[in-house]
């Protein structure tokens, strides 16, 4: 197919590591045989810096490392020509390919050119396990549980409109990815939603497919913009014989047990946190 072949580009890059980053390499734990947590990734995007780009790969892409070819993950060869990979693209690790030492490695980045502009960097980074970015997660992520009353104080008062919002807003304490009780409470800064997943299996789940969308609202929850909600954790140590609990316009929230205590009666007992 001459036409096709036509649009084949070869893109190289030569370029050698200094004796600290082989010597970082080197000296990395493996997270699984042959597979070092510090490694050398290739990136590829569109080139395009009015805002931050997803890795994108661009049609028929082959990457060489010196005299070998470097699987791209994800990445099926199409016959069709000029159908991009699809999303979500994954760094590239080469580091199993490169000389560990002061030689020259060559890259060569062959691709379709349909008229896209693509940009690529060469990046060392440690990959970290879905245990560490927990810990990390844990160490430097939980909100404070005032920050989280005054938010679902602010979510209350937001919503005059809503139905659920004149007497409380539900949130159910059972994971909507495993279906299992909620241990690490989570969401994005960015979610609208009070409701929570679980941070144990969302990062499970992005560690083999990285897809990093809530699965409470769909819309992007990035590692770098997840919280632990702190009021909800709270919670889930006070109430463990419930599955779903209600807020309060005051911030206070109180257990839904059973069908006949669902609408929240002044009756019902109502335990207000921080006070
Ligand atoms: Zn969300
Ligand atoms: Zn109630």
């Amino acid at each position: 197919v001459p036409q096709n072949n036509e649009k084949l580009q070869e893109s190289p890059c030569i370029f050698a590591l200094t004796p600290r980053q082989v010597e970082l390499i080197r000296n990395s734990r493996e997270l699984q045989p042959g597979v070092k947590s510090v490694q050398v990734v290739l990136r590829i995007c569109y080139t395009d810096t009015s805002s931050p780009q997803e890795d994108q790969y661009p049609p028929n892409i082959a990457v060489k490392v010196n005299h070998s070819y470097c699987s791209v993950p994800g990445y099926y060869p199409s016959n069709k020509p000029g159908v991009e990979p699809k999303r979500p693209c994954r760094p590239i690790n080469l580091t199993h390919l490169m000389y560990l030492s002061a030689a020259t490695n060559r890259i060569t980045v062959t691709w379709g050119n349909y008229g896209k502009s693509y940009s690529v960097g060469l990046y060392l980074v440690r990959q970290m396990t879905s245990a560490e970015l927990l810990q990390r997660l844990k160490t430097i992520g939980i909100k404070h549980p005032e920050l989280c009353k005054a938010l679902v104080k602010e979510k209350l008062r937001l919503d005059p409109d809503s139905e659920i919002a004149t007497t409380g807003v539900r949130v159910s304490l059972i994971c909507p990815l495993v279906k299992m009780r909620l241990s690490v409470p989570c969401r994005a800064e960015t979610c609208a939603h009070l409701q929570c997943f679980d941070a144990v299996f969302y990062l499970q789940m992005n560690e083999k497919k990285p897809t990093w969308m809530c699965p409470v609202c769909d819309k992007p929850a990035p590692y770098d913009q997840l919280i632990i909600d702190g009021l909800l954790s709270k919670i889930l140590t006070e109430c463990e014989d419930a599955d779903e609990i209600e807020y309060l316009v005051d911030g206070s929230w109180c257990p839904i047990r059973a069908e006949k205590e669902r609408s929240c009666s002044p009756q019902c007992p109502i335990l207000v946190l921080g006070e």
